[in-house]
């Protein structure tokens, strides 16, 4: 075993060797999500081990069903119980070092645009794209494969499917609508994903998605300059709990996506956040929160104020009030819209 393949199963949690009896093989223990009951990879190569037990689990989620006026948990799936056997048959799978397992994200292959890409010129609408991936569970955990990017206009920019490196155990046909055909005859990997984002992206690109962590962490992107829809329109609970991309589509747009019964697109999602967000933008516009800024006296020669809303040239937005008070985007930076390359579509408000 190399010291590079040891480095790696360190960072995983359950990664506990075992001599399996009279094999003497090495073994990593990995605990299901979707069943809680512990699985085997070998070692060496992470090959899923024969041995291991069938993986019996509910697809769905637990929802709140009210039944003779008592709330009940039952399965979406196929309406099952909370302690119901489960309703689909399938091998057992892990998030990898997808969330870290409480041990930390192992960066190792990550990538980051260079900090020097920087330039006034990039400050632009052309420079916002929308991201959503689609992944697969592997035997190193949840990998991308397939991964679309589109434009403020809604136009295709990037589209591939990415052949993960290490065994499928679950296509997640259900949500990603991919097959084992599907990428049959796929030779791109995420290295090559990678090298290509490189190209597309500098420093100043601003990234749009829904719940982008999980993206981010499917193509092993780091990138500061985002915004959210999953946080830009938060749940009334508050975190950890988030709004579904599809739900606020329908409430905020009257629009139906994630109806294909082959899975999800991710086009259509990434589509659907750049739609949300101008949508944002234009109601914010109408309702006036912008007002304020605008008649700030000295707001025009004030670049630095960085909430300028200049209709002769340069539209300086500040991405934290396009964006409502309520949203936390972590790094909030300023889109510089021109407007002769804004021609920022009109989404039709409720
Ligand atoms: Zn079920
Ligand atoms: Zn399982």
């Amino acid at each position: 075993m190399s010291n590079s393949k040891k480095s790696t199963d360190t960072k995983k949690i359950d990664n506990q060797k075992a001599t399996i009896a009279g094999l003497n093989t090495e073994i990593v223990t990995h605990v299901c999500k979707r069943c809680n009951r512990t699985f085997n990879l070998r070692a060496k190569d992470l090959a899923y081990l024969s041995s291991n037990s069938e993986c019996i689990f509910h697809w769905g989620k637990l929802r709140n069903v009210r039944v003779d006026k008592v709330i009940e948990h039952k399965y979406s799936c196929c309406s099952g119980g909370m302690d119901s056997d489960g309703c689909e048959v399938g091998k057992h799978v892990y998030d990898g070092d997808y969330n870290g397992n409480g041990n930390g994200l192992n960066l190792a292959g990550y990538i980051q645009v260079d900090e020097n890409t920087t330039s006034d010129e990039y400050k632009t609408s052309q420079n916002v794209y929308a991201l959503d991936c689609e992944m697969c569970y592997t035997t190193k955990g949840l990998e991308v494969t397939r991964i679309s990017i589109v434009d403020i206009h809604l136009n295709e920019i990037y589209e591939s499917l990415v052949k993960p490196d290490t065994q499928i155990l679950d296509y997640n046909t259900r949500w990603s609508g991919l097959t084992e055909e599907s990428l049959r005859n796929c030779n791109k990997k995420l290295k090559h994903v990678q090298a290509d984002l490189m190209k597309l992206f500098n420093k100043d690109t601003i990234l749009i998605g829904h719940s982008l962590d999980s993206d981010f962490k499917a193509i092993k992107l780091i990138h500061t300059n985002i915004i959210d829809t999953s946080v830009v329109f938060p749940h009334k609970m508050g975190p950890p709990y988030k709004r579904a991309l599809r739900n606020l589509m329908s409430e905020y747009l009257q629009k139906i996506i994630q109806e294909d019964v082959e899975g999800h697109d991710s086009k259509e999602d990434a589509a659907a956040c750049i739609s949300l967000m101008i949508w944002k933008i234009n109601e914010d516009l109408r309702s006036k929160k912008f007002a304020n800024i605008l008649n700030q006296p000295d707001s025009r020669s004030n670049q630095s104020n960085n909430s300028l809303l200049n209709k002769n040239s340069t539209s300086t937005f500040n991405i934290n009030n396009i964006s409502s008070s309520n949203a936390n985007l972590g790094n909030q930076r300023n889109l510089t819209i021109t407007n002769n390359k804004m021609n920022m579509p009109k989404i039709a408000s409720k």
